[in-house]
């Protein structure tokens, strides 16, 4: 076991559809599970401006709105993960961006499916490289 590897840090946010089905001790419980440090935690509601910084690569996709309606529709849980590697790890535990082709095992494919609905609810966002996850961090916890 290397301990030579830099400490990463990911933002996990468990998303509105996430936190209405209780499925945030399952998020959390599958982080700590794997040796994961939470070292932020906060519930909280997302607005359309925050959204607006964090889903900034998506802005002008025609599912945006839906998105931004999605993620306001209720409460978050906006974390912050730690350890070797966590990104890339926590990105595989989340599994495909539509739980549809989500594998089993991942908390998407666990845990989602398609409700009918526009856009794709899948219970949990993830930071996919390190320049993201110290870009939504700095966002989601300015004072960190
Ligand atoms: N999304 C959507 N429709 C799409 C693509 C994405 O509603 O066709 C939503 C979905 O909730 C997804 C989020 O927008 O998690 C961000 O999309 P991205 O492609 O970055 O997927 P992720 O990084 O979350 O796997
Ligand atoms: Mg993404």
């Amino acid at each position: 076991m290397s301990e030579t590897q830099a400490i990463e840090q990911v933002l996990v946010l468990v998303k509105p559809d996430g936190v209405a089905r209780g499925l945030i001790g399952q998020v959390i419980g599958r982080a700590e599970a794997r040796g994961y440090k939470v070292a932020r935690l906060e519930l909280r509601q997302a607005t359309a401006e925050l959204l607006a910084e964090h889903y900034a690569e998506h802005a002008a996709k025609p599912f945006y709105p839906a998105l931004v309606e999605y993620m306001t529709a209720g409460p978050v849980v906006a974390m912050v993960l730690e350890g070797a590697q966590v990104i890339t790890a926590f990105r595989a535990m989340a599994g495909a961006t539509d739980p549809v082709k989500a594998a089993p095992g991942t908390i998407r494919g666990d845990f989602g499916r398609d409700w009918g609905t526009g856009e794709i609810q899948n219970i949990v966002h993830a930071s996919d490289s390190p320049e993201s996850a110290a870009r939504e961090i700095a966002i989601w916890f300015p004072e960190a």
